[in-house]
């Protein structure tokens, strides 16, 4: 099937893009297109206008600082893949982007976009909720605000964004050199979008130790450990206690895919130890 007619525009700045969306109610922004492509070819999406946000120079920016890099919202997966982003975590960002579809997908998709769509099974949504990142969102009224990845995403495919805001940039605080991270998604065929996925993050020098299950059908479930110890990681050397953990986090489903769940953080956590 082929799209809708639509009508198509280039803003060169974020105020134009808003401006954009808030005179016309039903306007798309479209980033890489590859989510809201087939959304238009299937019409399962039929906006008269697309505001195609890729020419915006401010978005494809990348801002280092000593404690976070920024990532501008139309920064492509091919180009995290690439670590053109420098290596805010320890090289975890690239290992996550090459694992997601093909060249030919990530050489078009965005950050932005990705948690945008907010499909359960994105890679970005688990592994930057796992991470702490925050998202930036700025309105017509121009003053960007903050928002954790883990509240913007409130479940499958429903994201905390007024109809006229737009994704400027994600910012993920640095790891120290000492963290460690592991990442495993289970799926059918090596770049298919994942059936479960495990992420585990330990950084002594911050106290963290974070286990994510995603890929559920809804957000992410986050589970901490306490502060300065990575006890919680070895609750998945042992099948039982990981999926009662798992339970008790509220990680939901029929004893496959609990299975699975528990199986991809488990797999995270011995990647994390070098496994
Ligand atoms: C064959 C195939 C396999 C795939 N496999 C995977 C996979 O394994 N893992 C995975 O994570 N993803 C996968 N994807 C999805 C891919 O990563 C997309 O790039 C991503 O989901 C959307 O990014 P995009 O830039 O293409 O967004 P678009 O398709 O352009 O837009 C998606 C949505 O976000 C909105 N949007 C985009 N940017 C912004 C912004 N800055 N501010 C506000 N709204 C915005 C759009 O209006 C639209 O609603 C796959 C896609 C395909 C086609």
């Amino acid at each position: 099937m082929k799209s809708a007619a639509f009508d198509y525009v280039r803003p060169r700045s974020v105020a134009e893009a808003c401006d954009l969306l808030a005179e016309n109610a039903d306007a798309k922004v479209v980033a890489g297109g590859q989510s809201l492509g087939p959304m238009l070819n299937l019409r399962l999406a039929q906006p008269p206008l697309l505001i195609d946000i890729t020419r915006i120079a401010e978005l494809g920016r990348i801002a280092e600082t000593d404690g976070a890099v920024t990532i501008g919202a139309t920064v492509t997966h091919a180009a995290i893949e690439d670590q053109k982003i420098g290596a805010p975590a320890n090289g975890f960002l690239a290992r996550v982007a090459s694992g997601i579809a093909y060249r030919a997908v990530r050489t078009r998709g965005t950050i932005g976009g990705s948690l945008v769509h907010a499909d359960p099974a994105a890679d970005w949504v688990s592994s930057l909720t796992a991470l702490g990142a925050e998202i930036l969102v700025v309105g017509p009224g121009g003053t960007p605000r903050r928002v954790s990845v883990a509240d913007f995403v409130r479940g499958a495919m429903d994201v905390a964004i007024e109809h006229d805001e737009i994704v400027t940039g994600v910012h993920v605080p640095r790891l120290s050199a000492t963290a460690r991270c592991g990442y495993h998604k289970i799926c059918r065929k090596t770049g298919e979008f994942a059936e479960a996925i495990g992420v585990a993050v330990f950084d002594p020098d911050r106290g963290l130790c974070r286990v994510v299950a995603g890929a559920g059908g809804g957000r992410p479930v986050v589970i901490d450990g306490a502060r300065g110890t990575d006890r919680l990681l070895a609750t998945f050397d042992d099948p039982r206690s990981g999926r009662e953990c798992l339970d008790e986090a509220g990680v939901t489903g029929d004893d496959y895919q609990m299975q699975i769940h528990v199986a991809a953080v488990q797999r995270a956590v011995q990647e994390l130890r070098g496994r």
